[in-house]
C-alpha cells in the first residue's frame, strides 16, 4: 500500500506540474531532443517519439492557474481551456516546447492555434486535421500526409528522420502503454475500490507529461499492486462518465462524483491516451499506414469523429453494457460545443434503450460542486432504489 501511495503522490505532482519540468529535464539530458505539445483530444504520440521527441499533453491550467491575460483574447461565451493554455504560454511556462500540435476538434482549438501562430509561440504550430472519411485510400492517405507534415516540422528542428524501425519501436511502446491502462480499467471494473478514480486520474494524466517508458514502468507497478485484494468495497453504483474529454473538470469534481455514491468504471477524461483500442501493427515497413489504419478502424467513439456507419450512441451503450455500469454521467465543459451537441443524441437514444443518465456542466476553474454532488447523490440513490425499473419509467 505504501508503494502505491507513493506512486500516486508522484503522479499527482507530475500531472499538475504546470511548468512541465519532467519534459524540460528530459530534453536537457541529450542533444537533438524536441518537446512537442499537443492539445486534447487525440494525437499519435508515436510519431514524435520515433523522431527523437517527446509529445506532451496540454490540458489547461484547471483551478491551479489564475487567468489574467488569457481572458483578453476570448469572448465570455466559450469554454475556459483556451484561456488557461494561453496564460501558461504567455507566462512562459512552455518556453521549452519546440512546437505545438492542435488536433482538429472545434473552432476554439482552431482559433487558439491561430493565436499561437500570431504570437510566434514555439518554432512551429500545426493545426492537424483528422480524417472524417473512413476509406483507407481517402481518409487514411490524408491522415498519413498530416503525420508526414508533423515529422517534417520536427526534422527541420533536430534533423532526425523517423525510420520504419524507430516508428515500429514507438508503436510497441504505446501499444504496451494502452494495454496496461486497459488492464487497470478491467481490474477497476470488478474492484473499483482498489484504486479510486481520482488516484487513477493522476496516474493517467501523469502519462501525458513524462516519457512513455517511464509511464509504462509506473503502470506496471500499479497493475501489480491493485491485483491484490486491497481496500474495502462500498455501497456505490457503477457509472460511466462521458463528455469530459477536453477541458478537464477540477479534481474536486472528479472526487465529488465518487463521494456522492458512484464508482466510475469508464470515462473519457484522458481519451487521447486510450483513443486506439487494441494494438497497432508494430512490425511493418509502412508504420504510418498502420497508425492511420488503427485510427480508421480501432478508434473509440468521440465527439470529434463523425462515423455515420458506427453511431456513437451505440458505441457508448456498448461500453456501459460491457463495463456492467448502472448509468451514465454526461459531464460537459460549459460552452463545449462538441460535447453539448452530442448530449441530446446520446440522451434520446438512452431513453429508448433504458440506460439511466444525468447531465451537468462544469468549468475547469470552478471548485464548488455542492449542487452537482447532490445531483449525483440523488442519481445514485435512485438507481439503488429502483434498480429493476426501466429508465423510461423513472424519467417519465
Ligand atoms: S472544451 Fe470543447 S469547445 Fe472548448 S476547446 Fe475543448 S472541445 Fe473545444
Amino acid at each position: 500500500m505504501e508503494v502505491l501511495k507513493a506512486i500516486i503522490q508522484r503522479c499527482k505532482h507530475l500531472a499538475f506540474d504546470l511548468n512541465f519540468s519532467r519534459a524540460k529535464d528530459w530534453k536537457a539530458e541529450a542533444k537533438g531532443r524536441v518537446v512537442v505539445g499537443y492539445m486534447p483530444i487525440y494525437f499519435p504520440r508515436e510519431i514524435v517519439h520515433a523522431a527523437g521527441g517527446m509529445a506532451v499533453g496540454i490540458f489547461g491550467g484547471g483551478d491551479r492557474k489564475q487567468v489574467v491575460k488569457g481572458d483578453a483574447y476570448y469572448q465570455s461565451y466559450i469554454c475556459h481551456i483556451p484561456r488557461s493554455i494561453l496564460e501558461l504560454a504567455l507566462d512562459k511556462q512552455m518556453d521549452h516546447f519546440d512546437g505545438f500540435v492542435f488536433p482538429s476538434i472545434c473552432d476554439v482549438i482552431r482559433n487558439l492555434s491561430g493565436i499561437f501562430k500570431q504570437k510566434k509561440i514555439g518554432k512551429f504550430v500545426k493545426y492537424m486535421d483528422f480524417p472524417q472519411n473512413f476509406l483507407p485510400e481517402i481518409g487514411g492517405a490524408f491522415y498519413q500526409e498530416e503525420m508526414r507534415h508533423v515529422l517534417h516540422l520536427i526534422r527541420e528542428i533536430n534533423g532526425r528522420e523517423a525510420t520504419a524501425a524507430s516508428l515500429n519501436h514507438a508503436i510497441r511502446l504505446y501499444n504496451h502503454n494502452r494495454r496496461l491502462i486497459e488492464t487497470i480499467y478491467d481490474i477497476r471494473q470488478e474492484y473499483p475500490w482498489r484504486l479510486s478514480m481520482e488516484e487513477f486520474y493522476y496516474i493517467l494524466r501523469a502519462g501525458t507529461v513524462i516519457p512513455v517508458e517511464e509511464h509504462n514502468a509506473i503502470l506496471e507497478q500499479v497493475c501489480e499492486r491493485i491485483r491484490k485484494d486491497i481496500g474495502t468495497p462500498q455501497d456505490k453504483v457503477k457509472v460511466v462518465v462521458s463528455g469530459a474529454f477536453c477541458e478537464q473538470p477540477a479534481i474536486g469534481l472528479i472526487r465529488a462524483i465518487e463521494e456522492a455514491g458512484c464508482y466510475v468504471v469508464d470515462d473519457d477524461y484522458m481519451l487521447g491516451s486510450r483513443m486506439i483500442t487494441g494494438d497497432i501493427a508494430d512490425d511493418t515497413d509502412k508504420p504510418l499506414e498502420a497508425i492511420a489504419h488503427a485510427y480508421l478502424t480501432q478508434s473509440r467513439y468521440s465527439s470529434s469523429i463523425y462515423d455515420v456507419n458506427d453511431p456513437k450512441e451505440y458505441r457508448l451503450a456498448k461500453i456501459v453494457r460491457d463495463r456492467g455500469a448502472d448509468g451514465v454521467i454526461f459531464a460537459s465543459a460549459s460552452f463545449c460545443d462538441p460535447s453539448l451537441l452530442d448530449a441530446p443524441i446520446f440522451q434520446n437514444a438512452f431513453n429508448r434503450m433504458g440506460i439511466r443518465y444525468i447531465a451537468f456542466q462544469y468549468s475547469e476553474n470552478i471548485n464548488q460542486f455542492k449542487v452537482i454532488k447532490e445531483q449525483v447523490g440523488a442519481f445514485s440513490d435512485s438507481i439503488k432504489l429502483w434498480e429493476d425499473e426501466p429508465a423510461e419509467a423513472i424519467y417519465a
